[in-house]
């Protein structure tokens, strides 16, 4: 399939559809007559929130129903459809198997408030699974409670800030290097930390001196993503955690990136106290789509008192129990048990690839970033020369030279095909395009984006036009992106109501 070919079904059958749809009378179902007194209803539910009619409601055939959203499934370009090269985000293919052990009845009927006699598989998975990832990453002790990676950040600082109050010493900043993701410095502020920036040298990692400089006693911890967000290793963590434990201070990493070398290093063992994982990046649960993530949160036993409640704790009989009675703990941080369908993915794909697996997928995806970073060097501008693991951050400078930026460059490839990669992030690189391929990518996929990046270069010297002015595949061109953050429209209205 050519690019051209790979999206102009969608364009052309976007031509025939409006969103207002139905007819009054048409119907998908019967609903049955009501077998419960009326006034009964009027007694549960407050008035205000009973309509007094559905008329306004659109009325259409189960058969339009169906189409309508399969359609809108398709409009939205998405993992199971190609190549979707989102730098940081780990857009790796999730098995289909793992949709239906999350979907077995045992797992999706639960009721959370089920005495834990009755839940003993449940509790196993979710032990199991903080059992996996403090194998895999090192650390003692695992709470799944967090639903995503700030999440993460934000219970694994609550924990590092109860640490130090309990030896009597609040502290008042968070180290966090320019290259940090966005989400690093706000969860410190949310933490009631001033974040305080550390630059990165030329080789794009931490520098020792400048964080030498920054280091006192007031210093609660450092937040450091490893690999960075260059994709690069910060190869002196070890000396960094050293420093920072001189000085008191904790060792905070970022794991969203862990899907760079999960079998390969762990970061128990470089130092670090406390870090997140993100099941929606490395352990290939949904990601996205407004979907439920999962930010679970690795400690040392260091940090182990002050860990959410209630947490699991297995019994000598091998049964497990929830356990809630625990006095330096943070709290609860998520309501029930966390995203326990996510937890039971997790574990599926965990058990599935098993150690070798793991370690094959990391190998894997740091290979195809280097072959994609080898393909595209020469064409684009790389930011950095340090080796990279499981993503490669490119620049638009030679673009740029034709009056072609990045965001000109994105929206090309949506005209071959493909989602576009992290743009303009990381900050400390202007122009930056970010590309993480994973590792779930034929050669072949690999090769069809590298020839349309490719492509794409060569259009910017020769019709430079055709790239600032793309998508022209696509149904809809350029939107006004402010606007769409701005003042979002974020609920269908009847037309007659509609602003
Ligand atoms: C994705 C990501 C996060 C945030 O994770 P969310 O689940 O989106 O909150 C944090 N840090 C890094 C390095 C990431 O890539």
């Amino acid at each position: 399939m050519t690019g051209g070919d790979r999206v102009s079904l969608h364009a052309s059958l976007g031509e025939r559809l409006v969103f207002e749809k139905g007819s009054p009378g048409r119907r998908g179902s019967d609903i049955p007559a009501a077998d419960f007194p009326r006034r009964e209803l009027s007694e549960l539910i407050d008035a205000d929130l009973v309509r007094a009619s559905i008329d306004d409601m659109p009325s259409l055939a189960e058969s339009e129903v169906v189409r309508h959203f399969t359609r809108l499934s398709d409009w939205n370009y998405h993992v199971d459809l190609g190549l979707y090269p989102l730098g940081s985000c780990t857009m790796k293919y999730n098995p289909k198997v793992n949709e239906k052990i999350a979907r077995l009845d045992g797992f999706a009927r639960l009721h959370p408030y089920l005495p834990d006699d009755l839940v003993q598989g449940a509790l196993e998975v979710q032990k199991r699974l903080e059992e996996c990832l403090a194998e895999i990453t090192g650390m003692d002790r695992v709470t799944l409670q967090p639903a995503a990676g700030a999440h993460g950040e934000l219970t694994g600082l609550m924990m590092v800030r109860a640490y130090h109050e309990s030896r009597g010493r609040g502290r008042r900043s968070i180290l966090v290097p320019d290259s940090a993701h966005g989400t690093n410095p706000a969860s410190a502020r949310i933490a009631g930390y001033e974040a305080v920036h550390v630059p990165s040298n030329a080789n794009g990692t931490l520098d020792l001196d400048a964080l030498d400089r920054l280091a006192n006693r007031d210093v609660a911890g450092i937040m450091i993503t490893n690999p960075n967000t260059l994709g690069i290793f910060e190869g002196e963590i070890a000396r960094i955690a050293e420093r920072m434990h001189a000085i008191g201070a904790l060792v905070y990493m970022d794991g969203a990136n862990m899907n760079a070398m999960m079998g390969v290093a762990r970061p128990g063992d470089f130092g670090v106290d406390v870090l997140h994982l993100n099941l929606h990046k490395t352990f290939s649960t949904p990601h996205g789509g407004g979907g439920p993530g999962a930010g679970p949160v690795a400690v040392r036993d260091n940090l182990a008192p002050f860990l959410p409640s209630p947490v699991i704790e297995r019994g000598r009989d091998g049964r497990c129990r929830l356990e809630g009675e625990r006095p330096q703990s943070i709290g609860r941080v998520k309501a029930f048990h966390g995203q326990f369908g996510m937890h039971c993915r997790a574990l599926a794909y965990i058990l599935a690839c098993g150690p070798d697996g793991l370690r094959e997928a990391s190998e894997t995806a740091v290979l195809n970033a280097a072959y994609v970073r080898s393909k595209l060097e020469g064409a684009y501008h790389l930011a950095y020369a340090a080796p990279t693991l499981h993503e490669a951050v490119f620049s638009d400078r030679f673009q740029a030279a034709h009056g072609v930026h990045v965001l000109d460059i994105a929206k090309r490839l949506i005209d071959y095909g493909f989602h576009p990669p992290t743009i303009a992030f990381p900050l400390v690189v202007r122009g930056a395009i970010m590309i993480e391929p994973t590792e779930t990518e034929s050669r072949e996929e690999l090769d069809a984006f590298i020839d349309a990046m490719l492509k794409i270069a060569r259009e910017c010297e020769t019709d430079p036009e055709r790239v600032r002015s793309a998508p022209h595949a696509t149904r809809i061109g350029r939107v006004d992106e402010a606007a769409a953050a701005r003042k979002p429209v974020l609920r269908w209205r009847p037309p007659s109501t509609a602003d």
